[in-house]
């Protein structure tokens, strides 16, 4: 229980989970019952409310509309065979959303709230995280400038907010992305690394044109250079070359994944050698026409682990093998046996609902 801040529960009359359909559901478009709210004023944080979800109140000079104030969170909770719920290393996301708040000047989030108001609001909608491969509830922290006016300065209040939303891993059909040789979703010294709604603002545009040319998504290359390989769309990226696994370092300008780190950690428990460094393009595609380059994969939370079957390179293009001894299918499978509680939690992810 949290001590200085009591959490408030208004109830749904009526449940409307009787009218979803949990076989066909779009990703983030259906949403629970209820949502989490809660404001800062005056310094302080409020005490957060539990409500049914539903459409919010803000005048139209609020500072979010303006200057983009707005950071997000992207987490998952998971049901097992014994319907006990769990989250995903939820500590990591409270973490991180911490620090995109401080990068876009806005205030710190406290644990009691984040974790206990998100534990309170997934157990009240618990009926709402089913139980079945893929299946999970997306949660979807969030906070925005909402004081009113459009001075160009630091909102001085601040909503937080948790909406969540039954998920269903399908299947994307197949990846196959441009490597940017003029475009850049963060730049050094910028908002690269936090998790910014104005970063993926800035990535539609060159997606856009991707999509135009028949890719899929855009692996994000170093804003200086455009020589290394930093993120594939809007995940962490893993290149495989031979037996040994690649991914870039964190910097400024990469997101800073808890997928990525749980990879990264199940790859060395199986034994997979893997290196944290720098990946030049070139690298990539000698690699490509060596034969060594077996697997380009994306990580994050939504789709966990993402092949990708080709790129594009300026005028260069390559598909990748298929493979069945692949890696990104090895340790999707180990990742989602501890989401789904089939295996024992040697690293402690779970935390149970
Ligand atoms: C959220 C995000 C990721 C993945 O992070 P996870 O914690 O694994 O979900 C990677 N790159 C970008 C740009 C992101 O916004």
């Amino acid at each position: 229980m949290t001590e200085t801040h009591e959490i408030v529960v208004e109830k749904v009359k009526e449940s409307k989970i009787g009218n979803i359909d949990f076989d066909n559901l779009t990703f983030g478009k259906t949403f629970t019952d209820h949502m989490l709210e809660c404001t800062w004023r005056n310094g302080n944080w409020e005490n957060p409310v539990i409500k049914p979800y539903g459409p919010i109140m803000m005048e139209p000079s609020a500072k979010v509309f303006h200057y983009g104030q707005a950071i997000f969170e992207g987490m998952k909770a998971f049901r097992d065979e014994d319907d006990n719920v769990f989250l995903f290393r939820p500590e990591d996301n409270w973490k991180r959303f911490n620090e995109s708040a401080k990068r876009l000047a806005m205030p710190e989030v406290p644990e009691e709230i984040f974790m206990y108001g998100l534990k309170k609001l997934v157990d009240l909608d618990r009926e709402w995280v089913r139980y079945g491969d893929g299946l999970s509830l997306y949660l979807r922290p969030f906070m925005i400038a909402s004081e009113n006016g459009v001075a160009a300065a630091p909102s001085t209040e601040y909503k937080f907010m948790v909406v969540m939303s039954p998920a269903f891993a399908y299947y994307r059909g197949d990846v196959r992305v441009i490597i940017a040789s003029q475009f850049s979703r963060a730049a050094d010294g910028g908002i690269g690394y936090a998790k910014a709604a104005g970063n993926y603002a800035a990535s539609f545009y060159p997606n856009n044109l991707a999509l135009e040319e028949g890719y899929q998504q855009i692996i994000w290359t170093d804003a200086a250079s455009h020589e290394y390989l930093e993120e594939a769309g809007t995940m962490n990226i893993f290149v495989r070359i031979g037996d040994k696994l690649l991914t870039a370092p964190n910097n400024d300008r990469i997101l800073n994944g808890v997928t990525r780190r749980s990879v990264i950690q199940l790859a060395q428990d199986k034994g997979i050698e893997v290196e944290v460094r720098k990946i030049s393009v070139a690298e990539v595609k000698e690699a490509a026409e060596s034969g060594e380059l077996k697997e380009i994969f994306g990580t994050g939370t939504a789709a966990v682990i993402v092949p990708i079957k080709g790129f594009k390179h300026e005028e260069y293009t390559h598909e990748l093998p298929v493979l069945n001894d692949s890696y990104a299918s090895d340790i999707k499978e180990s990742i989602k046996d501890i989401h789904y509680n089939r295996v024992e939690d040697k690293h402690g992810w779970r935390v149970k609902v």
